[in-house]
């Protein structure tokens, strides 16, 4: 039976159904009315034939709003809207703005947590359009455009028996995924950061020429590509990435313990996961028991939520993974548990981050991460105050084992062993401070704990100096100096920064 084809098609489908592609087809569809102010940046763009969305526009708003996945939608609005549809368009587009002196913000997938690619004035260039993907089997390479969302990927590359550690929720954008450094499937096993498996790009730079970075060609390039994150200096419009053998056996133990349990959990992983398989992926939250009502005591609701993922090539390997947690003290006094399930990749994405999960939940939205040695730590002491979340879909995970290694040669920096991430995911915007000012508190647990942060998940709008922190000393100062070079006049927006 061709099971994983099946799951394939069941995964699309529940894309198909997401909010988040029903704005993507919106963001296609363009509004096809003429401005209804006479603004001088409506303008055409030479060499770019589609829609340009003007702040006078009807559809403006809408269109607006549906560039950011969540519905936490800022209070930043560009003065034009594009979506390109060709590499010629992003260098057409990117010309333009340089010689009429307009800020370029990118967007690929809108899953940014600070919804970065909406900026104040300027382009908002939108390049979710982009969505070729071309395989190479013999070589294991595939070249992927950057609006390519991660369950696309993962669809056409198990059509060749190949993979890529991408990201665990379907629809984030492979563009700021890759670019920040992105924790992706099986990354314990594939570099650690799915960045360091990018083995090329093509990329318009500020002047709207076109250049491809690679090891060889522009490897200044090369090296910014790979970790530079939400304030790159140009627009990357297709990545070359490392694909890997499609692991064929996966199997999964989740386990739940009351949160008055969590030091076994802790205390269990602290010892098994230096020596565990690097196919073992280990993610260990903080949650509401979906079982339990929205309101019920934290007493009653809270609990851990331990998850392995054993990516093996046979059923025996991924076995004797999940072993060591097995006969673990997690298992023997968790109160639920669901060991050594079999699974395809695409059927994990819709059973653990889909929108029906707190992982893949389209709320409000605000989050702040932590790169660690010492997880375990940041989650006892940020115990107590998780309790105290009011919405059932905040949620803190800590992946066990980036397995980095010092990468001299590229952006990303950070080499601390663990990620811890928090999210706070609400419905009420009247809620909007509370849960805010409950993220910050959260934050002051963790910073602690940090050698740096994940600059895919950090606000530099409420904290510009995490960003920087994001990276070594080093790899911050080179950044400072390649924007010099490559973007002196300031076309690409940099990090997002508290308003000036
Ligand atoms: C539900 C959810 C699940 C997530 N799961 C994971 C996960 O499993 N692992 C993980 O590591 N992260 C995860 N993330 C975080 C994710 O990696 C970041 O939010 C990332 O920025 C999303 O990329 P995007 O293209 O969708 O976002 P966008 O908002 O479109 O892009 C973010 C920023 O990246 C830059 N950018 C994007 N594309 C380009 C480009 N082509 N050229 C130049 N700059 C560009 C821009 O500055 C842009 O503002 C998740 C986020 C959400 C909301």
């Amino acid at each position: 039976m061709d099971h994983s084809a099946n799951s394939r098609r069941m995964a699309l489908k529940q894309l198909v159904s997401l909010g988040a592609i029903g704005a993507l087809g919106m963001l296609r569809a363009g509004n096809g009315q003429a401005a209804a102010s006479g603004s001088a940046t409506k303008a055409a763009i030479p060499g770019f034939a589609g829609q340009i969305t003007t702040r006078g526009d009807a559809s403006y708003e809408s269109l607006r709003q549906a560039l950011v996945w969540h519905r936490s939608k800022p209070q930043r609005y560009p003065d034009l809207i594009v979506q390109a549809r060709s590499e010629a368009e992003v260098a057409a587009i990117v010309r333009h703005a340089a010689q009429n002196r307009l800020k370029v913000a990118i967007r690929s997938g809108g899953h940014n947590p600070t919804g970065a690619s909406l900026r104040d004035g300027g382009i908002c260039l939108d390049l979710s359009p982009l969505t070729d993907i071309k395989v190479d089997k013999q070589r294991q390479i595939a070249s992927v455009q950057t609006g390519v969302r991660a369950i696309q990927l993962v669809a056409r590359l198990a059509e060749d028996d190949l993979t890529f550690p991408t990201a665990h929720c379907m629809t984030v954008g492979m563009g700021g995924f890759l670019l920040g450094g992105g924790i992706g499937w099986n990354h314990t096993y594939r570099s650690g950061m799915a960045t360091l498996n990018i083995e090329g790009a093509e990329l318009v730079l500020a002047d709207g020429s076109r250049v491809v970075a690679n090891a060889q060609e522009n490897p200044d390039l090369y090296w910014a590509v790979r970790g530079g994150g939400p304030g790159l200096f140009a627009a990357v419009t297709r990545f070359q990435l490392k694909a890997y053998p499609l692991p064929k056996a996966i199997r999964v133990s989740s386990y739940i313990l009351p949160l008055d349990k969590l030091a076994t959990m802790t205390s269990t992983l602290d010892k098994l996961a230096p020596g565990k398989d690097p196919r073992l992926e280990i993610l260990a939250l903080l949650m509401h028991n979906p079982e339990a009502p929205a309101d019920a005591p934290p007493e009653k609701s809270k609990i851990c939520f331990l998850t392995a993922f054993a990516f093996g090539y046979s059923a025996e390997e991924s076995r004797a993974m999940l072993a060591p947690l097995a006969q673990s003290p997690i298992a023997r006094e968790a109160t639920v548990r669901e060991e050594d399930q079999p699974f395809t990749l695409m059927e994990l994405f819709p059973k653990f981050f889909s929108t029906e999960t707190p992982g893949g939940y389209m709320g409000r939205y605000a989050a702040e991460s932590a790169i660690t040695d010492e997880p375990g730590k940041i989650l006892h002491d940020m115990a107590d105050h998780f309790r105290t979340a009011r919405s059932p879909i905040c949620h803190v995970i800590a992946s066990y084992g980036l397995n980095l290694k010092p990468h001299a040669d590229a952006c990303y920096s950070s080499i601390a062993r663990h990620y811890v991430g928090c999210f706070a995911i609400w419905d009420d915007e009247k809620e909007d401070d509370y849960y805010h000012r409950w993220l910050e508190k959260s934050a002051s647990y963790m910073d602690p704990w940090a050698k740096g942060h994940y600059v895919n998940e950090v606000d530099g709008q409420r904290h510009p100096e995490r960003i920087q922190l994001c990276y070594s000393p080093e790899s911050w100062q080179r950044l400072q100096v390649l924007r010099q070079k490559y973007d002196p006049q300031g076309v690409f927006h940099s990090y997002l920064a508290p308003p000036a």
